[in-house]
């Protein structure tokens, strides 16, 4: 039986020379594949109360609209800079070279509420640490922050842990 990681290829030099991607379109394309990916993410929640998905751009909006409608809750992007239409937070985090910010209406989520962060891979970290600080700045509450894939040679996980956060991924 096919595994998660069966369904992800690795496409070398994408978007620059060296770098090994993780191509998840393959996971997404496939009905078996996708529907597992999707069950496999919510499993650990099971029984934890969930007010809203958010999700990272961009593919983190692929599976947090799905997982949202699994739970019957509302799903809530994190953008780049300069895409959402209303009145945002934002907040800066480090790329290897230079720096990216990332933007969440500021009347997206409401203090209190209880949030399932998901994006498609966990590497530095850096992503979903503005994210959570995002989502935190509202004073929501961040359950735990879901992944397809963990590389941990980067060490994201463990950062995020740090932050006292619950990470959970489907395969390395
Ligand atoms: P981090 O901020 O943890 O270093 O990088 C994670 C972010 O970059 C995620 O939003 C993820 O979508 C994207 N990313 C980085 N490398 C890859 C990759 O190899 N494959 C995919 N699908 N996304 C990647």
């Amino acid at each position: 039986m096919k595994t998660i990681r069966d369904y992800i290829r690795t496409i070398p030099d994408f978007p620059h020379e060296g770098i090994m991607f993780r191509d998840v379109t393959t996971l997404f394309s496939d009905a078996r594949g996708f529907r597992m990916a999707i069950d496999q993410l919510l499993h650990p929640y099971a029984g934890t109360p969930i007010d809203k998905v958010v999700g990272l751009e961009a593919r983190g909006f692929i599976l947090g609209g799905a997982i949202a409608h699994q739970l019957s809750v509302g799903f809530v992007p994190i953008r780049k800079k300069g895409k959402l239409p209303g009145k945002t937070i934002e907040q800066a985090y480090q790329l290897e070279y230079g720096e990216a910010v990332m933007e969440l209406h500021d009347d997206a989520l409401q203090p209190g509420d209880k949030v399932l962060l998901v994006d498609d891979l966990l590497a530095t970290g850096g992503t979903a640490e503005a994210g959570i600080r995002l989502v935190e700045r509202l004073g929501a509450q961040v359950m735990g922050c879901a992944f397809i894939i963990d590389l941990p040679a980067l060490g994201g996980a463990a950062r995020l842990e740090k932050l006292g956060m619950q990470v959970h991924s489907l395969c390395a």
